[in-house]
């Protein structure tokens, strides 16, 4: 069987050929990025003054490139034709294959900071040569890069799809409804426990969609569709404070096209206009 290849940019295949090196240079919480490419080469090292040894490599990146993580400094120049911006900025920016790549790095990076010493015995951790981890010296406890997953759900009614608003979101955002998958729980089970917890429905004949990885900061988002079956909205007051049937034709302000939140939301309108 012939593996399917996701399609990259003819640029990013150009740029990022396997066996390639690449960098992506992180000053604080942004990153820096040239002409809309965030995958630096080494000419850009230079550029920067950076010195590609202190590189912590965050190996392999989709495009089949290896991939180095440089912490520049807060006081570090950034020199005309470069920019930085945070991961969320370049997620509306840069091609889809670009972002994935820096989402990796910026979730590999994530675990590396927060996993420095052994959760056992509290020695410091090193970085196991070739795999992805951190092992402990003293008690060879090894831990791997931590993901997170959670749902995301479009419940559909009659033709209308349920959106929420989030309490602690400072826009006008409403989005489809989400959260964690707790220990012991199927992926199903926790589509209906969020819908049930913060809107008070019942939901039914839940459908997989797709996923997308969501490095804020490890997560990995599992999106479902699924039926109304029960139930009046009554919102928790918490996490959403205010839900509502929305049909086709009276979307208010929704997530960006880069978010698997917003691929649900196109799907309902697609399907129910
Ligand atoms: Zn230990």
């Amino acid at each position: 069987m012939q593996c399917q290849v996701s399609p990259l940019a003819d640029r990013t295949r150009e740029h990022y050929n396997a066996g390639v090196q690449v960098y992506i240079v992180r000053v604080e919480d942004k990153l820096i990025s040239r002409e809309g490419r965030v995958l630096l080469a080494q000419t850009d090292l230079n550029s920067l003054g950076l010195d590609a040894a202190s590189a912590v490599d965050l190996g392999l990146c989709s495009s089949g490139a290896r991939m180095g993580l440089l912490s520049a400094p807060a006081e570090q120049q950034v020199p005309e034709g470069y920019d930085c911006h945070t991961l969320r900025e370049l997620m509306r920016s840069v091609p889809e294959a670009d972002f994935r790549c820096a989402a990796r790095g910026v979730h590999l990076a994530h675990w590396d900071r927060t996993h420095r010493y052994c959760g056992c015995c509290g020695t410091e951790t090193v970085r196991v040569g070739e795999e992805v981890a951190r092992r402990c010296p003293t008690c060879g406890s090894v831990v791997y890069p931590r993901i997170s997953p959670a749902v995301i759900v479009a419940v559909v009614r009659d033709g209308r799809l349920l959106l929420a608003h989030n309490s602690r979101r400072a826009s006008r955002y409403y989005s489809v409804i989400a959260g964690f998958v707790e220990p012991g729980e199927t992926l199903e089970e926790c589509v209906a426990r969020e819908v049930a917890e913060e809107t008070g429905i019942t939901v039914g004949n839940i459908r997989y969609m797709r996923s997308q990885p969501w490095p804020f900061p490890d997560s990995l988002m599992i999106a479902f569709v699924c039926d109304y079956q029960a139930g009046e909205i009554q919102v928790d007051g918490v996490e959403i404070d205010h839900a509502f049937w929305c049909r086709p034709d009276e979307l208010p302000d929704i997530p960006p096209r880069s978010s698997v939140a917003r691929y649900l939301i196109d799907w309902f309108v697609a399907s129910h206009s």
